[in-house]
């Protein structure tokens, strides 16, 4: 899994809304940062939002980027750090998906 993966599986879109300052209403509604938005048209899903203001489109990581003018490197490291996704999840998980394919196999062999 990549850090990408990993921080798009820990970290809800309207989570990082509300961390990031962006009024959320209670049916899941934000005023747009990518355009003037002074209703709120952007839909904040779990794992993707969009606006039917503009248009714009996108995952948690696009979201951050916008907000903060980063580009998605830096603004997937900046969601890691913000909501602690360890990279220990990241760098630990190929042998979690290994061990569990190796108990899948004993499992057959029963
Ligand atoms: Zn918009």
């Amino acid at each position: 899994m990549t850090i990408y993966e990993a921080v798009k599986r820990t970290v809800p879109v309207p989570d990082a809304a509300l961390r990031y300052g962006l009024e959320t209403t209670r049916n899941g509604m934000a005023r747009c940062p990518f355009h003037k938005d002074n209703n709120p048209s952007m839909k904040l899903n779990d794992d993707y939002f969009f606006c039917f203001g503009c248009g714009e489109s996108g995952d948690v990581i696009d979201l951050t980027a916008g907000l903060y003018g980063l580009n998605n490197y830096d603004a997937v490291h900046k969601l890691a750090d913000d909501f602690g996704v360890g990279y220990e999840t990241v760098i630990l998980d190929p042998a979690k998906i290994e061990q569990k394919r190796l108990e899948r196999e004993r499992e057959q062999e029963k």
